[in-house]
Protein backbone atom coordinates (compact mmCIF):
# COMPACT_ATOMS: atom_id res chain seq x y z
CA UNK A 1 0.00 0.00 0.00
CA UNK A 2 1.12 3.30 -0.83
CA UNK A 3 0.56 6.51 0.97
CA UNK A 4 -1.05 8.64 -1.28
CA UNK A 5 -1.02 12.15 -1.03
CA UNK A 6 -3.69 14.39 -1.28
CA UNK A 7 -4.35 16.68 -3.79
CA UNK A 8 -4.62 20.52 -3.22
CA UNK A 9 -7.82 21.62 -4.53
CA UNK A 10 -8.89 18.73 -1.67
CA UNK A 11 -7.41 20.25 1.16
CA UNK A 12 -10.11 22.08 1.89
CA UNK A 13 -12.14 20.08 4.71
CA UNK A 14 -11.24 20.15 8.35
CA UNK A 15 -10.57 16.35 7.81
CA UNK A 16 -8.93 16.42 5.00
CA UNK A 17 -6.56 18.52 7.31
CA UNK A 18 -6.46 16.21 9.86
CA UNK A 19 -5.52 13.29 7.40
CA UNK A 20 -3.19 15.13 5.74
CA UNK A 21 -1.46 15.83 9.69
CA UNK A 22 -1.18 11.97 10.15
CA UNK A 23 1.72 11.37 12.22
CA UNK A 24 4.19 9.21 10.01
CA UNK A 25 7.60 9.80 11.98
CA UNK A 26 7.89 6.99 14.83
CA UNK A 27 9.99 10.06 16.56
CA UNK A 28 7.04 12.39 16.65
CA UNK A 29 4.38 9.51 18.08
CA UNK A 30 7.39 8.86 20.39
CA UNK A 31 6.94 12.33 21.80
CA UNK A 32 3.36 12.26 21.60
CA UNK A 33 3.25 9.63 23.86
CA UNK A 34 6.05 10.45 26.12
CA UNK A 35 7.82 7.54 25.15
CA UNK A 36 11.62 7.18 24.15
CA UNK A 37 11.90 6.04 20.88
CA UNK A 38 13.88 2.90 22.06
CA UNK A 39 10.69 1.60 23.89
CA UNK A 40 9.01 0.90 20.82
CA UNK A 41 11.25 -1.45 18.73
CA UNK A 42 9.95 0.92 15.74
CA UNK A 43 11.56 -0.99 12.46
CA UNK A 44 10.92 0.66 9.17
CA UNK A 45 8.98 -0.89 6.61
CA UNK A 46 7.27 -0.63 3.65
CA UNK A 47 3.76 -0.22 4.61
CA UNK A 48 4.87 2.98 6.76
CA UNK A 49 3.65 4.09 10.17
CA UNK A 50 0.67 6.37 9.62
CA UNK A 51 -1.71 7.07 12.40
CA UNK A 52 -4.48 10.24 12.76
CA UNK A 53 -3.65 12.36 15.66
CA UNK A 54 -6.76 11.91 17.61
CA UNK A 55 -6.36 8.48 17.87
CA UNK A 56 -2.70 8.90 18.97
CA UNK A 57 -4.62 10.97 21.45
CA UNK A 58 -6.40 7.48 22.50
CA UNK A 59 -3.60 5.75 23.70
CA UNK A 60 -2.14 5.50 27.39
CA UNK A 61 1.03 7.86 27.29
CA UNK A 62 3.97 6.13 28.47
CA UNK A 63 2.74 2.47 27.78
CA UNK A 64 4.21 1.06 25.06
CA UNK A 65 2.43 -1.88 25.01
CA UNK A 66 -1.01 -0.06 24.33
CA UNK A 67 -3.26 -1.90 22.44
CA UNK A 68 -3.83 1.17 20.18
CA UNK A 69 0.00 1.48 19.50
CA UNK A 70 0.87 -1.83 18.63
CA UNK A 71 -1.96 -1.41 16.00
CA UNK A 72 -0.14 1.02 14.31
CA UNK A 73 3.78 0.57 14.72
CA UNK A 74 5.85 -1.33 12.68
CA UNK A 75 8.06 -3.28 14.38
CA UNK A 76 11.03 -5.73 14.43
CA UNK A 77 8.13 -8.73 14.71
CA UNK A 78 7.14 -7.83 10.70
CA UNK A 79 10.83 -8.72 9.16
CA UNK A 80 10.17 -12.30 10.40
CA UNK A 81 9.18 -14.79 7.84
CA UNK A 82 6.68 -17.20 8.84
CA UNK A 83 5.79 -20.14 7.22
CA UNK A 84 2.37 -19.89 5.32
CA UNK A 85 2.16 -15.99 5.54
CA UNK A 86 2.43 -14.12 2.25
CA UNK A 87 0.99 -10.94 0.26
CA UNK A 88 -1.86 -12.35 -1.36
CA UNK A 89 -3.23 -14.19 2.15
CA UNK A 90 -7.20 -14.48 0.48
CA UNK A 91 -6.29 -15.15 -2.89
CA UNK A 92 -8.05 -12.11 -4.44
CA UNK A 93 -5.89 -12.25 -7.67
CA UNK A 94 -8.01 -14.56 -8.15
CA UNK A 95 -11.69 -13.21 -7.52
CA UNK A 96 -10.82 -10.20 -9.87
CA UNK A 97 -13.52 -9.50 -12.66
CA UNK A 98 -12.54 -5.92 -13.73
CA UNK A 99 -10.05 -3.62 -12.53
CA UNK A 100 -10.54 -2.96 -8.48
CA UNK A 101 -13.74 -5.34 -8.59
CA UNK A 102 -13.70 -8.45 -6.68
CA UNK A 103 -16.51 -10.75 -6.48
CA UNK A 104 -16.17 -14.20 -4.55
CA UNK A 105 -19.72 -14.45 -3.17
CA UNK A 106 -23.29 -14.47 -4.73
CA UNK A 107 -25.07 -11.29 -4.96
CA UNK A 108 -22.03 -9.25 -3.49
CA UNK A 109 -19.42 -7.47 -5.48
CA UNK A 110 -16.54 -5.53 -3.77
CA UNK A 111 -14.69 -2.36 -5.33
CA UNK A 112 -11.41 -1.46 -4.62
CA UNK A 113 -12.13 2.35 -4.18
CA UNK A 114 -8.90 4.06 -3.42
CA UNK A 115 -5.58 2.83 -1.90
CA UNK A 116 -5.47 5.22 0.51
CA UNK A 117 -6.72 4.95 4.37
CA UNK A 118 -5.99 7.37 7.05
CA UNK A 119 -4.01 4.97 9.48
CA UNK A 120 -2.00 1.67 8.45
CA UNK A 121 -3.02 -1.04 10.75
CA UNK A 122 0.06 -3.75 10.96
CA UNK A 123 -2.40 -6.52 10.48
CA UNK A 124 -4.32 -5.57 7.17
CA UNK A 125 -4.54 -8.11 4.54
CA UNK A 126 -4.45 -6.08 1.86
CA UNK A 127 -0.67 -4.34 3.29
CA UNK A 128 0.73 -5.41 -0.35
CA UNK A 129 -2.64 -5.37 -2.51
CA UNK A 130 -1.60 -4.40 -5.87
CA UNK A 131 -3.61 -0.85 -6.32
CA UNK A 132 -2.04 0.08 -9.02
CA UNK A 133 -2.97 -3.07 -11.36
CA UNK A 134 -6.46 -2.09 -9.71
CA UNK A 135 -6.46 1.35 -11.01
CA UNK A 136 -6.94 1.26 -7.45
CA UNK A 137 -7.00 5.67 -7.95
CA UNK A 138 -10.71 6.70 -7.94
CA UNK A 139 -10.70 7.48 -10.90
CA UNK A 140 -11.13 4.35 -13.48
CA UNK A 141 -14.31 2.54 -12.12
CA UNK A 142 -15.82 2.38 -15.83
CA UNK A 143 -15.19 -1.34 -16.69
CA UNK A 144 -16.46 -2.37 -12.85
CA UNK A 145 -19.38 -0.28 -13.07
CA UNK A 146 -20.19 -1.66 -16.61
CA UNK A 147 -19.59 -4.83 -15.31
CA UNK A 148 -21.90 -4.68 -12.09
CA UNK A 149 -24.37 -3.00 -14.58
CA UNK A 150 -24.36 -6.26 -16.91
CA UNK A 151 -25.09 -8.77 -14.04
CA UNK A 152 -27.98 -8.85 -12.43
CA UNK A 153 -27.32 -11.62 -10.34
CA UNK A 154 -25.26 -8.43 -8.27
CA UNK A 155 -27.73 -7.28 -5.41
CA UNK A 156 -25.01 -5.48 -3.27
CA UNK A 157 -21.92 -3.55 -3.92
CA UNK A 158 -19.52 -3.03 -1.09
CA UNK A 159 -17.24 -0.24 -1.02
CA UNK A 160 -13.65 -0.96 0.34
CA UNK A 161 -10.34 0.04 -0.19
CA UNK A 162 -7.82 1.43 1.37
CA UNK A 163 -11.12 3.58 3.23
CA UNK A 164 -13.59 4.61 0.94
CA UNK A 165 -14.00 7.44 3.15
CA UNK A 166 -10.82 8.27 2.35
CA UNK A 167 -12.82 9.78 -1.16
CA UNK A 168 -13.97 13.29 -1.13
CA UNK A 169 -17.27 13.86 -0.68
CA UNK A 170 -18.15 14.65 -3.84
CA UNK A 171 -16.09 11.77 -5.86
CA UNK A 172 -18.01 9.50 -3.03
CA UNK A 173 -21.77 11.27 -4.36
CA UNK A 174 -20.94 10.91 -8.29
CA UNK A 175 -19.77 7.40 -7.36
CA UNK A 176 -23.02 6.81 -5.72
CA UNK A 177 -24.93 8.18 -8.49
CA UNK A 178 -23.89 6.09 -10.78
CA UNK A 179 -24.07 2.95 -8.46
CA UNK A 180 -28.07 4.33 -8.09
CA UNK A 181 -28.02 4.46 -12.05
CA UNK A 182 -27.84 0.22 -11.81
CA UNK A 183 -31.23 -0.83 -11.29
CA UNK A 184 -30.85 -4.52 -10.15
CA UNK A 185 -28.84 -3.35 -6.69
CA UNK A 186 -30.54 -3.59 -3.59
CA UNK A 187 -27.95 -2.19 -0.98
CA UNK A 188 -24.66 -0.54 -1.11
CA UNK A 189 -22.28 -1.27 1.87
CA UNK A 190 -19.12 0.88 2.71
CA UNK A 191 -16.45 -0.73 4.72
CA UNK A 192 -14.34 2.08 6.46
CA UNK A 193 -12.73 2.35 9.56
CA UNK A 194 -12.71 5.95 8.96
CA UNK A 195 -15.12 6.98 11.64
CA UNK A 196 -13.27 5.24 14.02
CA UNK A 197 -9.69 6.60 13.42
CA UNK A 198 -10.60 10.00 12.77
CA UNK A 199 -14.30 10.72 13.32
CA UNK A 200 -14.21 14.25 11.89
CA UNK A 201 -14.22 12.57 8.11
CA UNK A 202 -18.37 12.65 9.27
CA UNK A 203 -19.00 16.08 8.82
CA UNK A 204 -21.95 17.76 7.35
CA UNK A 205 -21.32 16.94 3.73
CA UNK A 206 -21.26 13.32 4.38
CA UNK A 207 -23.95 13.18 6.03
CA UNK A 208 -26.43 15.17 3.96
CA UNK A 209 -24.97 12.32 1.09
CA UNK A 210 -26.19 9.65 3.42
CA UNK A 211 -29.51 10.87 4.22
CA UNK A 212 -29.89 11.49 0.76
CA UNK A 213 -28.97 8.22 -0.81
CA UNK A 214 -31.97 5.94 -1.85
CA UNK A 215 -30.91 2.72 -1.73
CA UNK A 216 -30.21 1.19 2.01
CA UNK A 217 -26.48 1.79 3.37
CA UNK A 218 -25.15 -0.72 5.49
CA UNK A 219 -22.08 0.80 6.83
CA UNK A 220 -19.40 -1.44 8.49
CA UNK A 221 -17.30 -0.30 10.65
CA UNK A 222 -13.73 -1.66 11.75
CA UNK A 223 -12.80 -1.34 15.68
CA UNK A 224 -10.68 -4.05 17.77
CA UNK A 225 -10.66 -2.02 21.12
CA UNK A 226 -12.89 -0.65 23.45
CA UNK A 227 -10.46 2.32 23.79
CA UNK A 228 -10.88 3.31 19.89
CA UNK A 229 -14.40 4.06 21.00
CA UNK A 230 -14.20 7.57 22.40
CA UNK A 231 -17.04 10.23 22.22
CA UNK A 232 -16.30 12.10 18.99
CA UNK A 233 -16.65 8.30 17.79
CA UNK A 234 -19.90 8.15 19.71
CA UNK A 235 -21.32 10.99 18.30
CA UNK A 236 -20.07 10.16 14.65
CA UNK A 237 -21.77 6.88 14.88
CA UNK A 238 -25.17 8.86 16.36
CA UNK A 239 -25.21 10.70 13.22
CA UNK A 240 -24.40 8.44 10.84
CA UNK A 241 -27.40 6.58 12.10
CA UNK A 242 -29.93 9.42 12.27
CA UNK A 243 -28.74 9.52 8.71
CA UNK A 244 -30.40 6.62 7.86
CA UNK A 245 -27.10 3.93 7.58
CA UNK A 246 -27.42 0.88 9.52
CA UNK A 247 -23.95 0.34 11.45
CA UNK A 248 -22.28 -2.70 12.19
CA UNK A 249 -18.55 -3.41 13.45
CA UNK A 250 -15.89 -5.91 12.01
CA UNK A 251 -13.06 -6.84 14.24
CA UNK A 252 -10.13 -8.49 13.62
CA UNK A 253 -9.09 -10.88 16.54
CA UNK A 254 -4.86 -9.76 17.69
CA UNK A 255 -2.63 -11.02 20.08
CA UNK A 256 -1.74 -9.29 22.12
CA UNK A 257 -4.26 -6.54 21.49
CA UNK A 258 -7.78 -8.08 21.75
CA UNK A 259 -7.53 -12.17 22.57
CA UNK A 260 -9.32 -11.37 25.84
CA UNK A 261 -13.03 -12.01 26.67
CA UNK A 262 -13.26 -9.13 29.33
CA UNK A 263 -12.10 -6.77 25.91
CA UNK A 264 -14.04 -8.12 23.60
CA UNK A 265 -17.27 -7.44 25.62
CA UNK A 266 -16.11 -4.30 26.65
CA UNK A 267 -15.91 -3.94 22.81
CA UNK A 268 -19.29 -5.02 21.86
CA UNK A 269 -21.02 -3.26 25.10
CA UNK A 270 -19.48 0.28 23.54
CA UNK A 271 -20.45 -0.05 19.95
CA UNK A 272 -23.37 -0.77 21.19
CA UNK A 273 -23.69 2.25 23.09
CA UNK A 274 -22.67 3.82 19.77
CA UNK A 275 -25.52 2.74 17.78
CA UNK A 276 -23.11 -0.04 16.25
CA UNK A 277 -24.14 -3.87 16.66
CA UNK A 278 -20.84 -6.65 16.52
CA UNK A 279 -21.20 -8.29 12.93
CA UNK A 280 -17.65 -10.49 12.18
CA UNK A 281 -14.41 -11.27 14.58
CA UNK A 282 -12.52 -12.40 12.01
CA UNK A 283 -9.36 -14.80 12.46
CA UNK A 284 -6.31 -12.81 11.03
CA UNK A 285 -5.62 -13.69 7.50
CA UNK A 286 -1.70 -15.10 6.89
CA UNK A 287 -0.35 -11.81 5.67
CA UNK A 288 3.33 -11.40 5.78
CA UNK A 289 4.44 -9.83 8.45
CA UNK A 290 1.56 -10.15 10.65
CA UNK A 291 1.95 -13.89 12.69
CA UNK A 292 2.90 -11.98 15.65
CA UNK A 293 -0.95 -11.44 15.68
CA UNK A 294 -1.81 -14.92 15.59
CA UNK A 295 -4.24 -16.43 18.62
CA UNK A 296 -4.45 -19.86 18.20
CA UNK A 297 -8.06 -21.60 16.49
CA UNK A 298 -8.81 -23.43 19.95
CA UNK A 299 -8.03 -19.87 21.88
CA UNK A 300 -9.85 -18.16 19.85
CA UNK A 301 -12.93 -20.33 19.90
CA UNK A 302 -12.53 -20.53 23.68
CA UNK A 303 -12.76 -16.58 23.54
CA UNK A 304 -15.99 -17.03 21.63
CA UNK A 305 -17.39 -19.49 23.99
CA UNK A 306 -16.57 -17.08 26.89
CA UNK A 307 -17.80 -14.05 25.11
CA UNK A 308 -21.60 -16.19 24.14
CA UNK A 309 -21.64 -17.13 27.72
CA UNK A 310 -21.42 -13.85 28.78
CA UNK A 311 -23.47 -10.99 26.19
CA UNK A 312 -26.60 -11.16 24.64
CA UNK A 313 -26.65 -12.88 21.42
CA UNK A 314 -26.68 -9.58 19.16
CA UNK A 315 -23.87 -8.60 21.06
CA UNK A 316 -21.69 -11.52 19.83
CA UNK A 317 -19.43 -10.97 16.69
CA UNK A 318 -19.37 -14.65 14.52
CA UNK A 319 -15.98 -15.67 14.87
CA UNK A 320 -14.97 -16.43 10.76
CA UNK A 321 -12.04 -16.65 8.83
CA UNK A 322 -11.76 -16.28 5.01
CA UNK A 323 -10.79 -19.24 3.52
CA UNK A 324 -10.04 -18.36 -0.27
CA UNK A 325 -12.52 -20.29 -2.68
CA UNK A 326 -15.06 -21.08 -0.19
CA UNK A 327 -18.50 -19.15 -1.20
CA UNK A 328 -18.83 -17.51 2.31
CA UNK A 329 -16.37 -16.57 5.78
CA UNK A 330 -16.03 -20.09 7.58
CA UNK A 331 -17.64 -20.17 11.01
CA UNK A 332 -15.93 -21.44 13.58
CA UNK A 333 -17.69 -22.59 16.25
CA UNK A 334 -17.58 -21.51 19.62
CA UNK A 335 -16.17 -23.54 22.34
CA UNK A 336 -18.58 -23.35 25.32
CA UNK A 337 -17.36 -24.69 28.99
CA UNK A 338 -19.64 -27.55 30.07
CA UNK A 339 -20.86 -28.34 26.12
C1 LIG B 1 -15.68 -10.34 3.04
C2 LIG B 1 -16.06 -10.07 1.65
C3 LIG B 1 -17.38 -9.75 1.33
C4 LIG B 1 -18.46 -9.58 2.37
O1 LIG B 1 -18.86 -10.78 2.94
P1 LIG B 1 -20.15 -10.74 3.90
O2 LIG B 1 -20.17 -12.10 4.51
O3 LIG B 1 -21.31 -10.43 3.05
O4 LIG B 1 -19.89 -9.66 4.89
C5 LIG B 1 -17.71 -9.58 0.00
N1 LIG B 1 -16.79 -9.68 -0.98
C6 LIG B 1 -15.51 -9.98 -0.70
C7 LIG B 1 -14.56 -10.09 -1.84
C8 LIG B 1 -15.09 -10.17 0.62
O5 LIG B 1 -13.82 -10.44 0.88
S1 LIG C 1 -8.05 0.74 7.60
FE1 LIG C 1 -8.57 -1.30 6.78
S2 LIG C 1 -7.71 -1.33 4.71
FE2 LIG C 1 -6.76 0.40 5.80
S3 LIG C 1 -4.85 -0.43 6.69
FE3 LIG C 1 -6.44 -0.65 8.25
S4 LIG C 1 -7.26 -2.72 7.95
FE4 LIG C 1 -6.14 -2.16 6.06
Amino acid sequence: MITASVPPRQMSAPWQRELAAAITRPAELAEALGLPLEAFGYAPSAFPLRVPRSFVARMRRGDPHDPLLRQVLPGAAELIDAPGYDSDPLGEQTAQRAPALLQKYRGRALLITTETCAVHCRYCFRREFPYARHHGDGERWGEALAAIAADASIEEVILSGGDPLALGTTRLQALGQRLLGIAHLRRVRIHTRMPVVLPARVDAQLLHWVRTFTLPMVIVLHANHPAEIDADVQSACAALRAAGATLLNQTVLLAGINADATVLAQLSTRLFEAGVLPYYLHALDPVRGAAHFAVPDEQARRLAGALAARLPGYLVPRLVREIPGATAKTALTPLLDGA
